[in-house]
C-alpha cells in the first residue's frame, strides 16, 4: 500500500486561517517525505450544505493540492460497520443507554480520570439490557482493557492519555469520529497524521483502537493551533479570518499563503518552494497569534457617508 498523509476537514463551515495553516503543514509533511497527500471530507456529523465545495476551493487557492479524488466518510459506512462488527465478535463492545446528563451526574469510578465514561452500562445483565433497550436506542462503546496509552508524536514526543470505554457508534446510528478516523486512515494507507494539537488527547484512544483492529498506528505530528489576540483558539467570530473575508479586505489568497508560511519561518511563494527549507524539527512549538488585518468593511445597510452640511 502507498504511504500517504492527509487533510481531513469537517465541512461545518468555512475554513479559517488556522485550518489553512494546518493544511499547509500537513501538505509539507507529506510532500517532504515523498508521501501521497489525500483529501478526506469528514461529513458524518455537522455537515453544512455548500461548505465542502468552499473548503476545497480555498485549499486549492492557497496551493494545497491532493492526489486522487476526494473521499467522503458518508460513503464509507460499510467499512465502519465492518470494524465495529469485528470488535463486537471479539467481545470488545457493549451497548450503552446513558444520556449525556446521566454520565455527567454518575459518580466516577475509583481512580478513573476526569471525563472518563464511568462504566455504568459495562456489566449489565441481559435482562437489564433488554429493559433499557426498550426505553432508548443504544450507543455502542468499546470495552477497553487499558486505562491509558502512550503514543509517539513528532513534535510532542511521548504523550500519555486516557483510554476509556469511548463511543464507537452514537445512539442516533452515526459512527463516532474516533472509529471512523482510525478505519479510514488504515484503509487509505495513511501512515502520517498531521493535525491540530487540540486532537492530541484523542490520539491514545485512536492508537489503541488501531491496535485492536490489527491496523498499523500512523506517525503523528500534532501542530500548534492559531490563536486570536485574546489567546483563545481562533474562531470565525474573530473577524476577517477566512479567505472570503480577507478578499473583502483586499488580501489575496497568495498573500494569505505567504503570511502563513512566514509564521512557520518559511519563504513566500508556491508551497513547492518551501519544501527545500521545511524542517519539522525547526517548526515553532508554540501557538501562533493571528495578527489580524486592518479591515474597513462597509457596515451593512448604512449608506455611504456624505458631507452632512451639504445635505
Ligand atoms: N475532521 C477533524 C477536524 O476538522 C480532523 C480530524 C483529523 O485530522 O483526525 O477537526
Amino acid at each position: 500500500m502507498t504511504s500517504a498523509g492527509r487533510f481531513a476537514p469537517s465541512p461545518s463551515g468555512e475554513l479559517h486561517v488556522g485550518n489553512l495553516r494546518t493544511a499547509i503543514l500537513a501538505w509539507l509533511f507529506a510532500r517532504s517525505t515523498a508521501r501521497k497527500f489525500l483529501m478526506r471530507v469528514e461529513d458524518l456529523d455537522r455537515a453544512r450544505a455548500g461548505a465542502e465545495a468552499g473548503q476545497l476551493r480555498d485549499l486549492a487557492a492557497i496551493g494545497v493540492g491532493w492526489d486522487g479524488g476526494v473521499v467522503r466518510q458518508t460513503d464509507r459506512e460499510h467499512l465502519y460497520a465492518g470494524s465495529i462488527a469485528q470488535l463486537a465478535a471479539a467481545g470488545l463492545t457493549y451497548e450503552c443507554y446513558c444520556t449525556r446528563r446521566e454520565i455527567q451526574e454518575a459518580p466516577s469510578a475509583p481512580h478513573a480520570p476526569q471525563g472518563a465514561y464511568p462504566g455504568t452500562c459495562r456489566n449489565l445483565t441481559d435482562a437489564e439490557r433488554a429493559a433499557k433497550r426498550a426505553t432508548r436506542p443504544p450507543a455502542v462503546r468499546l470495552r477497553s482493557t487499558v486505562a491509558e496509552v502512550t503514543v509517539q508524536d513528532v513534535l510532542h514526543g511521548g504523550y500519555t492519555g486516557v483510554v476509556d470505554d469511548f463511543v464507537l457508534r452514537r445512539n442516533d446510528g452515526v459512527t463516532a469520529y474516533n472509529l471512523a478516523v482510525v478505519v479510514d486512515d488504515a484503509e487509505q494507507g495513511i501512515d502520517q497524521v498531521v493535525r491540530g494539537d487540540d486532537l492530541l488527547p484523542s490520539t491514545p484512544r485512536q492508537a489503541y483502537l488501531a491496535s485492536l483492529l490489527n491496523m498499523p498506528v500512523p506517525e503523528y505530528a500534532h501542530v500548534p493551533l492559531v490563536l486570536n489576540a485574546d489567546g483563545a483558539r481562533l474562531a470565525k467570530r474573530d473577524g476577517a479570518v477566512t479567505l472570503a473575508d480577507l478578499a473583502l479586505a483586499s488580501v489575496t489568497a497568495d498573500q494569505v499563503r505567504d503570511i502563513l508560511l512566514a509564521s512557520l519561518g518559511l519563504p513566500p511563494g508556491r508551497l513547492e518552494q518551501a519544501l527545500a527549507t521545511f524542517d519539522p524539527v525547526a517548526l515553532p512549538r508554540d501557538p501562533w497569534v493571528w495578527p489580524g488585518v486592518p479591515v474597513a468593511l462597509p457596515a451593512a445597510g448604512v449608506p455611504p457617508r456624505t458631507d452632512s452640511r451639504g445635505a
